[in-house]
Protein backbone atom coordinates (compact mmCIF):
# COMPACT_ATOMS: atom_id res chain seq x y z
CA UNK A 1 0.00 0.00 0.00
CA UNK A 2 1.45 3.79 -0.89
CA UNK A 3 1.61 5.75 1.79
CA UNK A 4 -0.84 8.00 0.32
CA UNK A 5 -3.74 5.43 -0.10
CA UNK A 6 -2.89 4.55 3.83
CA UNK A 7 -3.00 8.57 4.48
CA UNK A 8 -6.66 8.55 2.63
CA UNK A 9 -7.38 5.09 4.59
CA UNK A 10 -6.50 6.82 7.85
CA UNK A 11 -8.45 10.32 7.37
CA UNK A 12 -11.46 7.60 6.65
CA UNK A 13 -11.02 5.98 9.65
CA UNK A 14 -11.12 9.00 11.66
CA UNK A 15 -14.20 10.46 9.84
CA UNK A 16 -16.14 6.93 10.62
CA UNK A 17 -14.99 7.15 14.00
CA UNK A 18 -16.31 11.06 14.46
CA UNK A 19 -19.43 9.98 12.71
CA UNK A 20 -19.89 7.06 15.09
CA UNK A 21 -19.20 9.04 18.07
CA UNK A 22 -22.04 11.58 17.01
CA UNK A 23 -24.58 9.04 16.55
CA UNK A 24 -23.56 7.34 19.75
CA UNK A 25 -23.64 10.87 21.53
CA UNK A 26 -26.84 11.55 20.17
CA UNK A 27 -28.33 8.24 20.88
CA UNK A 28 -26.96 8.64 24.58
CA UNK A 29 -28.31 12.19 25.61
CA UNK A 30 -31.98 11.92 23.54
CA UNK A 31 -32.78 8.55 25.71
CA UNK A 32 -33.82 10.50 28.11
CA UNK A 33 -33.11 7.70 30.58
CA UNK A 34 -30.67 9.88 32.78
CA UNK A 35 -30.18 13.57 33.98
CA UNK A 36 -28.87 15.54 30.84
CA UNK A 37 -25.06 16.84 31.75
CA UNK A 38 -24.62 20.53 30.61
CA UNK A 39 -21.79 22.59 31.18
CA UNK A 40 -21.72 26.17 31.69
CA UNK A 41 -19.01 27.59 30.21
CA UNK A 42 -18.92 32.11 30.53
CA UNK A 43 -17.34 34.15 28.19
CA UNK A 44 -16.86 38.18 28.36
CA UNK A 45 -18.87 38.86 24.97
CA UNK A 46 -17.19 42.19 25.06
CA UNK A 47 -14.54 42.87 27.36
CA UNK A 48 -16.73 45.09 29.67
CA UNK A 49 -16.23 45.72 33.40
CA UNK A 50 -19.64 44.96 33.64
CA UNK A 51 -19.60 41.55 31.95
CA UNK A 52 -16.40 40.42 33.79
CA UNK A 53 -18.45 41.22 37.40
CA UNK A 54 -21.51 39.38 36.30
CA UNK A 55 -19.41 36.44 35.49
CA UNK A 56 -17.78 36.99 38.87
CA UNK A 57 -21.03 36.76 40.42
CA UNK A 58 -22.40 33.94 38.78
CA UNK A 59 -23.23 30.75 40.31
CA UNK A 60 -24.84 27.13 38.93
CA UNK A 61 -27.87 27.80 40.40
CA UNK A 62 -28.81 31.10 38.22
CA UNK A 63 -29.79 28.20 35.51
CA UNK A 64 -31.79 26.37 37.79
CA UNK A 65 -35.14 27.53 36.35
CA UNK A 66 -33.88 25.45 33.25
CA UNK A 67 -33.69 22.77 34.84
CA UNK A 68 -37.34 23.43 36.79
CA UNK A 69 -38.54 23.93 33.20
CA UNK A 70 -37.46 20.39 31.68
CA UNK A 71 -38.35 18.80 34.61
CA UNK A 72 -41.97 20.37 34.61
CA UNK A 73 -42.12 19.35 30.62
CA UNK A 74 -40.78 15.82 30.45
CA UNK A 75 -43.28 15.14 32.89
CA UNK A 76 -46.51 16.94 31.05
CA UNK A 77 -44.91 14.23 28.35
CA UNK A 78 -45.54 11.12 30.86
CA UNK A 79 -42.32 11.22 32.71
CA UNK A 80 -40.56 11.96 35.72
CA UNK A 81 -37.13 12.69 35.88
CA UNK A 82 -35.70 14.56 38.50
CA UNK A 83 -33.35 16.43 37.73
CA UNK A 84 -33.87 16.86 34.04
CA UNK A 85 -30.30 18.37 33.68
CA UNK A 86 -27.19 18.13 35.88
CA UNK A 87 -25.34 22.01 35.42
CA UNK A 88 -21.95 22.75 36.26
CA UNK A 89 -20.72 26.10 36.01
CA UNK A 90 -17.11 26.42 34.89
CA UNK A 91 -14.65 28.72 34.78
CA UNK A 92 -14.27 31.68 32.88
CA UNK A 93 -12.91 31.38 29.21
CA UNK A 94 -10.76 33.92 28.30
CA UNK A 95 -11.41 32.66 24.56
CA UNK A 96 -14.01 33.80 21.98
CA UNK A 97 -15.28 30.75 19.45
CA UNK A 98 -15.11 30.86 15.98
CA UNK A 99 -18.08 33.69 14.89
CA UNK A 100 -20.21 31.94 12.21
CA UNK A 101 -20.29 33.29 8.76
CA UNK A 102 -22.63 36.44 7.79
CA UNK A 103 -23.87 35.38 4.35
CA UNK A 104 -25.26 32.31 5.39
CA UNK A 105 -23.47 30.11 2.54
CA UNK A 106 -24.03 26.66 2.90
CA UNK A 107 -20.30 25.57 2.23
CA UNK A 108 -18.87 28.54 4.83
CA UNK A 109 -21.13 27.32 7.34
CA UNK A 110 -20.32 23.57 7.09
CA UNK A 111 -16.48 25.17 7.39
CA UNK A 112 -17.39 27.00 10.41
CA UNK A 113 -19.43 24.44 11.97
CA UNK A 114 -16.49 21.93 11.67
CA UNK A 115 -14.13 25.13 13.22
CA UNK A 116 -16.65 25.46 15.63
CA UNK A 117 -16.32 21.79 16.69
CA UNK A 118 -12.26 21.92 16.19
CA UNK A 119 -12.35 24.80 18.63
CA UNK A 120 -14.28 22.87 21.14
CA UNK A 121 -12.33 19.98 20.97
CA UNK A 122 -9.38 22.37 21.36
CA UNK A 123 -10.83 23.71 24.60
CA UNK A 124 -11.19 20.36 26.11
CA UNK A 125 -8.07 19.68 27.62
CA UNK A 126 -8.66 18.90 31.37
CA UNK A 127 -11.62 20.20 32.13
CA UNK A 128 -14.01 20.31 29.25
CA UNK A 129 -16.32 17.66 28.16
CA UNK A 130 -16.86 13.87 28.07
CA UNK A 131 -18.74 12.28 25.56
CA UNK A 132 -22.62 13.36 25.88
CA UNK A 133 -22.02 16.55 27.39
CA UNK A 134 -23.49 19.47 26.65
CA UNK A 135 -21.24 22.19 26.47
CA UNK A 136 -22.70 26.14 26.01
CA UNK A 137 -20.52 28.98 25.88
CA UNK A 138 -22.25 31.67 27.24
CA UNK A 139 -21.05 35.37 26.09
CA UNK A 140 -22.41 38.09 28.42
CA UNK A 141 -22.61 41.67 26.70
CA UNK A 142 -23.71 44.67 28.50
CA UNK A 143 -27.21 45.66 27.11
CA UNK A 144 -26.92 48.65 25.10
CA UNK A 145 -30.05 50.50 24.47
CA UNK A 146 -32.40 48.72 21.71
CA UNK A 147 -28.91 46.87 19.81
CA UNK A 148 -29.72 43.06 19.58
CA UNK A 149 -27.68 40.67 20.44
CA UNK A 150 -25.79 38.32 18.01
CA UNK A 151 -27.74 35.28 16.75
CA UNK A 152 -27.31 32.43 19.65
CA UNK A 153 -26.86 29.02 18.13
CA UNK A 154 -27.08 25.14 19.68
CA UNK A 155 -25.33 22.81 17.44
CA UNK A 156 -26.27 19.11 17.33
CA UNK A 157 -23.31 17.83 16.19
CA UNK A 158 -21.05 18.10 18.93
CA UNK A 159 -23.68 19.25 21.21
CA UNK A 160 -22.56 22.68 21.58
CA UNK A 161 -24.55 25.96 21.92
CA UNK A 162 -22.99 29.01 21.89
CA UNK A 163 -24.95 31.49 23.82
CA UNK A 164 -25.39 35.38 23.68
CA UNK A 165 -26.46 36.85 26.86
CA UNK A 166 -27.09 39.78 28.58
CA UNK A 167 -24.56 40.69 31.79
CA UNK A 168 -27.37 42.17 33.90
CA UNK A 169 -29.06 40.40 36.64
CA UNK A 170 -32.20 41.66 36.17
CA UNK A 171 -32.10 39.77 32.67
CA UNK A 172 -31.11 36.34 34.19
CA UNK A 173 -34.21 34.49 33.35
CA UNK A 174 -34.89 35.79 30.02
CA UNK A 175 -31.03 34.59 29.17
CA UNK A 176 -32.49 31.33 30.88
CA UNK A 177 -35.04 31.38 28.17
CA UNK A 178 -32.16 31.66 24.82
CA UNK A 179 -30.08 28.87 26.85
CA UNK A 180 -32.87 26.22 27.43
CA UNK A 181 -33.69 27.09 23.15
CA UNK A 182 -30.12 26.67 21.92
CA UNK A 183 -30.08 23.70 24.49
CA UNK A 184 -32.73 22.30 22.96
CA UNK A 185 -31.60 22.50 19.27
CA UNK A 186 -28.60 20.56 20.65
CA UNK A 187 -31.09 17.79 21.07
CA UNK A 188 -32.43 18.16 17.40
CA UNK A 189 -35.40 20.53 17.78
CA UNK A 190 -35.75 23.13 14.81
CA UNK A 191 -37.04 26.81 15.04
CA UNK A 192 -40.77 27.58 15.05
CA UNK A 193 -40.69 31.10 14.20
CA UNK A 194 -40.58 32.79 10.60
CA UNK A 195 -38.91 36.37 9.81
CA UNK A 196 -38.76 38.80 11.97
CA UNK A 197 -39.54 36.48 14.97
CA UNK A 198 -43.58 35.64 14.41
CA UNK A 199 -44.30 32.20 15.95
CA UNK A 200 -45.51 29.72 13.21
CA UNK A 201 -48.84 28.85 13.55
CA UNK A 202 -49.65 25.82 15.18
CA UNK A 203 -46.49 24.23 16.17
CA UNK A 204 -45.17 27.84 17.48
CA UNK A 205 -47.82 28.57 19.41
CA UNK A 206 -48.44 27.66 23.28
CA UNK A 207 -51.82 25.84 23.19
CA UNK A 208 -52.11 25.38 19.54
CA UNK A 209 -55.68 23.69 19.37
CA UNK A 210 -56.81 27.63 19.93
CA UNK A 211 -56.68 29.86 16.94
CA UNK A 212 -54.13 32.15 16.20
CA UNK A 213 -55.36 35.39 16.32
CA UNK A 214 -56.42 34.84 20.32
CA UNK A 215 -53.34 35.73 22.74
CA UNK A 216 -51.13 34.03 24.66
CA UNK A 217 -49.99 33.82 28.22
CA UNK A 218 -47.21 31.18 27.15
CA UNK A 219 -44.77 31.09 24.46
CA UNK A 220 -43.25 27.05 22.56
CA UNK A 221 -39.56 27.16 23.44
CA UNK A 222 -38.31 27.33 20.19
CA UNK A 223 -40.27 30.15 18.91
CA UNK A 224 -39.30 31.96 22.60
CA UNK A 225 -42.11 34.39 21.49
CA UNK A 226 -45.55 34.75 22.19
CA UNK A 227 -48.27 37.24 20.36
CA UNK A 228 -49.43 39.98 23.32
CA UNK A 229 -52.93 40.86 23.59
CA UNK A 230 -51.51 43.94 21.96
CA UNK A 231 -50.75 41.97 18.52
CA UNK A 232 -47.01 42.51 19.61
CA UNK A 233 -44.26 39.84 19.11
CA UNK A 234 -42.99 39.86 22.56
CA UNK A 235 -40.34 37.59 24.99
CA UNK A 236 -42.36 36.34 27.73
CA UNK A 237 -40.74 37.10 31.33
CA UNK A 238 -39.16 33.61 32.14
CA UNK A 239 -39.17 29.73 31.37
CA UNK A 240 -42.59 29.61 33.58
CA UNK A 241 -44.34 31.28 30.35
CA UNK A 242 -42.79 28.61 28.19
CA UNK A 243 -43.82 24.96 26.94
CA UNK A 244 -42.84 22.67 24.94
CA UNK A 245 -45.01 21.90 21.69
CA UNK A 246 -45.96 18.51 20.57
CA UNK A 247 -43.48 19.15 17.40
CA UNK A 248 -41.04 19.82 19.52
CA UNK A 249 -41.43 17.00 21.70
CA UNK A 250 -41.17 14.74 18.80
CA UNK A 251 -37.70 15.92 17.99
CA UNK A 252 -36.16 15.57 21.12
CA UNK A 253 -37.58 12.44 21.45
CA UNK A 254 -39.47 12.09 24.03
CA UNK A 255 -41.91 9.63 22.23
CA UNK A 256 -38.78 7.06 21.77
CA UNK A 257 -37.76 7.21 25.04
CA UNK A 258 -40.88 7.20 26.68
CA UNK A 259 -41.71 4.36 24.56
CA UNK A 260 -38.52 2.55 25.25
CA UNK A 261 -39.45 3.33 28.98
CA UNK A 262 -42.88 2.21 29.31
CA UNK A 263 -42.64 -0.37 26.89
CA UNK A 264 -46.06 1.08 25.15
CA UNK A 265 -46.19 2.78 21.90
CA UNK A 266 -48.54 5.34 23.71
ZN1 LIG B 1 -33.10 28.67 17.39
Amino acid sequence: MTFRRLRILLLLGVLAAAAGLTWLEQTMVRSWRAPLDVVVIPINGDGSPKAARAIRLLQASDFDDINAFLEREIERYGVKQSPAIRVTLLPELKQKPPAPPRDGSVLKTVFWSLQLRWWVYRQSDSRLPQLGTIKLFVLYHVPQGNVALEHSLGLQKGLIGVVHAFADPGQRHQNNIVIAHELLHTLGATDKYAAGGMPIYPQGYAEPELPPHLPRHQAEIMAGRLVSRAGRVVMPPSLEQCVIGAMTAREINFDEGFKRRFGSAD
